[in-house]
């Protein structure tokens, strides 16, 4: 098949379309003819290069697939080939504690397509039977590669780890990053007021019409500035983040008493600071989030069949362009989801 692989870490010249062995499958694995991977920035770091992966090389990324059944090994049962799926990213055991508790990212041998095991950049990708999910109602294949890992993550940010609540207020930071656009969608399905950031207008009036009810333009304005004008000094009940020291001190003045800040990145950096007396005084928490649980997509799933949230999409590339999309994502010239199409 081909593919796109790395031999090496490096900049986006390392990504090759080449020839790769085809996937072979184990009795509980499907082989899925992918029909679109859309892009994450997770790709970007794991063709840098991350400490805590050593990746297998050369290597295959892309955790968000859709596609059809190619094949199934002996043991499947509940997919047949030429069925129309979309595949959960997250690779887990399924029978361990935190397997049992629907908490699949802390499972211990929890990894992703792409990461430790090769990903969705190619023509096709095998996955185990758990992982493969039917598309629901007639979501294109596009539409369908561009939900799960956004979509899972905003989730279990917001509700399973920040217990978001009806009506609360939340303030959205980057709301042009996938996972952001996402997040005011997750946001409004309990009718949270959402104040969404981003750093260009263009950008705001489409965080706007996902639901976004207060807009804040970072690059002209100070966050925790408007937070306080538009919340009445009061603060908000949860910070979604994902940038780390640029926003951070922005984010922790902006919680209100009894305030959550959820992050699952760190873009801008690694360390930040806070004072602690802020945090017990005011009741605060801040949060912890890495990725999700199969049962949080088949959530969002409802809503986005239902047309209730949508994946947002920036555009598409082929495969063989694959660096000039990363090239794109990394210009940060975006609005959703990038994908490729083998
Ligand atoms: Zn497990």
């Amino acid at each position: 098949m081909k593919a796109i692989r790395f031999h090496e870490h490096g900049g986006p010249e390392v990504l090759k379309y080449e020839d790769a062995p085809d996937p072979k499958t184990q009795a509980n694995e499907v082989l899925v003819k992918v029909k679109a991977c859309a892009l994450n920035h997770l790709d970007i770091w794991l063709r840098v290069g991350v400490r805590k992966w050593q990746l297998p090389m050369p290597h295959i990324v892309g955790s968000d697939v859709s596609g059809e059944v190619a094949e199934i090994g002996s043991l499947v049962s509940r997919v047949k080939t030429g069925d129309r799926v979309l595949l959960c990213p997250g690779l887990s055991c399924g029978q361990c504690e935190a397997c049992f508790k629907g908490l699949d990212s802390a499972c211990r041998s929890y990894t992703l397509l792409g990461v430790m095991v090769d990903g969705g950049y190619a023509e096709y990708v095998k996955v185990p039977e758990m992982n493969v999910v039917p598309i629901p109602g007639d979501l294109s294949f596009d539409e369908a590669a561009a939900v799960p890992l956004v979509f899972i993550t905003a989730w279990h940010m917001l509700f399973t780890r920040a217990g978001l609540k009806p009506g609360e207020e939340v303030l959205v930071i980057g709301a042009g990053s996938g996972v952001g656009s996402a997040a005011i969608q997750v946001a409004k399905l309990v009718n949270a007021r959402v104040i969404a950031t981003a750093g260009t207008d263009a950008k705001l009036e489409k965080a706007k019409a996902l639901g976004a009810d207060e807009l804040i333009n970072h690059s002209k304005q100070s966050i925790a500035e408007e937070v306080k004008r538009l919340t009445a000094r009061r603060g908000v009940d949860v910070v979604f983040e994902h940038v780390g020291p640029a926003v951070w001190d922005d984010c922790f003045q902006s919680l209100a008493t009894y305030g959550r800040l959820v992050t699952c990145g760190a873009t801008s950096g690694a360390e930040a600071k806070f004072d602690i007396r802020d945090l017990y005084g005011r009741q605060r928490s801040i949060l912890g989030s890495f990725m999700g649980g199969k049962g949080e997509l088949m959530d969002a799933l409802k809503f986005i069949a239902q047309r209730k949230m949508k994946a947002v999409m920036d555009s598409s590339f082929s495969l063989k362009d694959a660096a000039e999309a990363q090239k794109k994502m990394e210009s940060r010239d975006f609005f959703g989801k990038i994908l490729l199409h083998p």
